[in-house]
């Protein structure tokens, strides 16, 4: 007898343990369903699954103010223990299973990445996959050590986050006492080893960081390095998220323009994230990512693999997709493409799209579960 696959959001359960056993139950009965051919799959609003974002640990060893708060992410918080993490053979099946599906972009990250013992040896399974945009992204404490061992297993890019030139603004956005200076150092072995272009991510929030748009700006004009400038974002249920701490992205692009003359580029591919800039004098450009203030869902193509195998189909989701069941339950590949497909064609999320002062109450994954 055929299977029979809901055609609703099973998320919206509201029942947690009822809500994870009906996510349970559709993941397997999508599994077990007859085989649909791989390939190029649309959720329901159209958005082809084209990017694929795998958190390799739930740890970090900086504690962002406004993705792991030093008073939540303490010395007496649970973190994943390691029998849960997916094994690097475990991630690079899905992996691989997920570039059968039409993933063309994979994107290492965390947690803190490089604290993964021996990354390397995944970057270098992962580059075996075949034709992939294979990136990390990275807060660079470790990329001066790695940058080289990451470009020889494969590694295509490399993301850093950078909150701050100044090394007082840096050490209290970080709040691990860690000095801008080795971050710098990190970009600079990066981009000696090839990872390029770098982007640098700037996360701005009001009252913290916004004096230092302009230096980093002007810092990395020239370098063919990127800067994005990031709307601090409700991610998470712990990052004390209000609206009047989000500096827009439309203000951003105002105070750069103030200095150094922008032009508008286009976009480099459907659904990219970033708004480009140009500066005028043709000395690179900068990108701005309005997640709160100009959604940008109707592109999404990110689908998200947390740290213990569980897929999320967005960044703003409390609950995700047990896949890690399924590779360590005997399915086949077929199996688990199945279930990617099913779970794929039923996506209608649009979080950022109808974000209210409510909606940022809702609880959510971290970010540092989920993969930033
Ligand atoms: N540890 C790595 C790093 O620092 O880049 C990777 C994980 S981190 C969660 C990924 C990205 O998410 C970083 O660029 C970080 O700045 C960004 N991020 C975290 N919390 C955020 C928030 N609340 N709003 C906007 N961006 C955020």
């Amino acid at each position: 007898m055929a299977t029979i696959i809901p055609l609703t959001d099973v998320r919206a359960t509201a029942n947690p343990a009822a809500r994870r056993a009906a996510l349970d139950a559709f993941v397997r009965d999508a599994a077990l369903a007859p085989s649909a051919p791989a390939g190029p799959i649309a959720d329901t609003r159209g958005r082809r699954l084209n990017d694929l974002r795998i958190s390799v640990t739930d740890r970090c060893n900086f504690r962002c103010v406004y993705c792991m708060p030093r008073d939540v992410f303490d010395a007496d918080y649970h973190f994943l223990p390691h029998a849960e993490l997916l094994t690097f053979e475990e991630i690079a099946r899905v992996a691989r299973i997920f570039v059968d599906q039409g993933v063309a972009k994979v994107r290492l990250t965390g947690g803190e990445p490089l604290l993964r013992r021996n990354v390397e040896r995944l970057v270098e399974m992962l580059a075996r996959i075949g034709d992939i945009d294979l990136t990390l992204t990275t807060n660079g404490a470790l990329l001066a050590k790695k940058a080289r061992s990451l470009a020889d297993a494969g590694l295509t890019r490399v993301t850093v986050s950078l909150d701050s030139l100044d090394d007082a603004t840096f050490r209290a956005m970080n709040d691990a006492d860690f000095p801008v200076a080795k971050v710098l150092e990190g970009i600079d072995a990066a981009a000696a080893a090839g990872l390029a272009p770098i982007k640098i991510n700037m996360v701005v929030k009001r009252g913290m960081n916004e004096t230092s748009i302009v230096p980093i700006a002007r810092h990395f004009k020239g370098t063919g390095h990127i800067v994005r400038f990031i709307e601090f974002m409700d991610v998470g249920a712990t990052n004390g998220w209000r609206m009047d701490d989000v500096v827009p992205a439309a203000e951003v692009v105002r105070t750069i323009a103030a200095e150094f003359p922008l032009v508008t580029a286009d976009a480099n591919y459907e659904g990219e994230v970033a708004q480009r800039w140009r500066y005028r004098d043709g000395s690179g450009e900068i990108g701005v990512i309005a997640s709160v203030t100009q959604a940008f869902c109707r592109d999404c193509t990110r689908a998200r693999l947390s740290t213990d195998g569980k897929l999320y189909t967005c960044l703003f989701a409390s609950d995700g997709y047990d896949l890690r069941t399924l590779v360590r339950g005997g399915f086949d590949d077929s199996q688990i493409g199945n279930a990617i497909q099913a779970i794929w064609r039923q996506r209608g999320d649009r979080y950022s799209e109808i974000r209210t002062a409510n909606t940022a109450r809702v609880p959510k994954v971290e970010m540092s579960y989920i993969g930033g």
